[in-house]
Parts: C-alpha cells; structure tokens; sequence
C-alpha cells in the first residue's frame, strides 16, 4: 500500500543526540513517518505517531528544501566542534519513497561535500547500495549499517511484511563490503532465526550488532511491551524468543565466527 505523502518545509534537520543516540552529536531524519511499519517499531508509540490520526506506517512527510538546510547546519555545527551523524532514529532513510525523491541522497552529497567527523546510515533496504558513490567519498566517515533481524523469511513476513526481504539486505551487505563501504548487520531486535544466521551474517560482514525489546527499546522492554507482540510469538509458535536471555545462543554464536571485539550488543553496537 502507498504511504499518503504530505509536503513539509522544517526549519531545523540536525537534532541532538541523546538518550540512545547520546554517542552521536547529532541524529538526521530526512522524512517524518516509516512506510514500512514494522510491528515492533518503538516510534509507533511516540508523540510523532500518537498525534497522527492516520495509523503508523501508512504516511511519509517529505522534507523539502533539506539539503540546502543541512548544508548551512553541518557548517555551523562544524565550526562548533566534531559532528557525528546518526541517519535515521525514526525513519529509513531508503523506504521505498526515496526511489522518487532523492532526499537522503541529496543530503549524502551535502555530506560528501563537507563531510561529518562520522555518519552512520541506518537502514534495512537494499536502496542504499544506489548510493554507493556517495559513500565511498565517505571513505572511513561513514558506515552502513543494515538491519537484519532472522533468517527466516516467514518471521519476518509476520513481524514487518512491508520490509525488504532478507536475502537482498545480505546480498547489499556484500555489496557494499566489495565496493569498500564500512558495514555492520544490526540485529535489531533480534527474531527468531535458525542455527544458521550467525554464519550467512559473517560471510557478507565483518561487525555485528545484537540488541532485543529488552537491552534497547530505552524501557527494559516495557515499551514493547504495550505493542502487544506476544501475540504474534504465540501466534508462530515461538513464544520462547520472546525473553531476556533468547539473545545469548545467537550472541555466543556470532562471538565464535567474528573476529576479537566485532561483535557488539545494544548501544554499544551503534557507536561512532
Ligand atoms: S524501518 Fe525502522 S523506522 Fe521504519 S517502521 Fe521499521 S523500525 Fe520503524
């Protein structure tokens, strides 16, 4: 389904980092509104979503005239000290609008021009690899970071249907890798995978990120909590995932396949 689209004109884009971003001096949401409405996105339960009345997932604001705001901003925020970037905290940068629009790659070649201390790109489409240009001017600046919660298509058909497969996001992983563009896969939050994925991860990058409902949603879980997930767990049979401790066999699986201090958990994964 089509997300509606609603023009805007933001006066500011750089926004503090803070509370989980607060390794990050900024954070940068080039559209308001995530057409992949995933089931567990903790967004959906912020002012943003809550005083829309059009449900999570289904309307995209699309921020017009960013680039030339962010070019002014990063210059300013320069001159004030080092500036780390995290793109996005509650949008995907490369939601399936941003074929059309072009937003986050017009703020890329902003960046690319005058490049931030650190950009991390967070995302879970395999549009980024469009970008690669950009992103190799980057150089070490930057780095990609995909998220991918299983292996198990059927899971993540039942947790966020309207999200790009898994298999495309391993094969971006690689492809950014080849074309020397720094990346990580973020499990966030981890799903319910098959003894397999720590492998197919390893063999498209080098770094991993772990995090659950409970180490990252900022509430110990308490803010998943009210989504009603559990409903989906039992629904697939998979109750047992959804606990504190369902992270240690993966997180034990992956610290056996990567390399000495790749594999991180919760915010410690997102650093700069
Ligand atoms: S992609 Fe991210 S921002 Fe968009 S709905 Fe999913 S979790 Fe939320």
């Amino acid at each position: 389904m089509k997300p509606s689209l609603l023009d805007k004109y933001p006066k500011s884009l750089l926004n503090k980092g803070t509370g989980f971003l607060e390794g990050y001096s900024h954070s940068l949401n080039p559209y308001t509104g995530c057409s992949f409405g995933c089931s567990y996105c903790y967004v959906r339960g912020m002012p943003v979503s809550l005083f829309r009345s059009e449900e999570w997932g289904t309307w995209v604001d699309l921020k017009r005239g960013a680039a030339e705001l962010l070019r002014k901003e990063l210059a300013r925020a320069k001159a004030k000290g080092p500036v780390t970037i995290f793109m996005s905290s509650s949008t995907d940068p490369y939601q399936p609008i941003e074929y059309k629009e072009g937003i986050t790659r017009s703020l890329l070649e902003v960046m690319a021009d005058d490049p931030p201390d650190f950009l991390l790109l967070q995302t879970r489409s395999p549009l980024v690899t469009r970008d690669i240009d950009l992103l190799r001017r980057l150089g070490p600046r930057a780095r990609v970071s995909m998220t991918v919660e299983t292996d198990r298509e059927d899971v993540r058909k039942a947790f966020s249907p309207a999200a790009p497969p898994i298999p495309a996001r391993l094969r971006a992983l690689r492809e950014l890798a080849d074309a020397g563009v720094g990346t990580q896969a973020a499990v966030a939050p981890l799903l319910p995978c098959t003894g397999n994925f720590p492998a197919a991860l390893r063999s498209v990058t080098d770094r991993v990120c772990i995090d659950d409902y409970f180490m990252g949603d900022g509430s110990g879980g308490k803010r998943t909590a009210r989504l009603g997930l559990d409903a989906v767990y039992e629904r697939l049979g998979l109750s047992d995932w959804y606990a504190r401790d369902a992270y240690h066999a993966v997180y034990k699986a992956c610290l056996s396949c990567f390399p000495d201090g790749a594999v991180r958990l919760s915010q410690k994964g997102f650093l700069p």
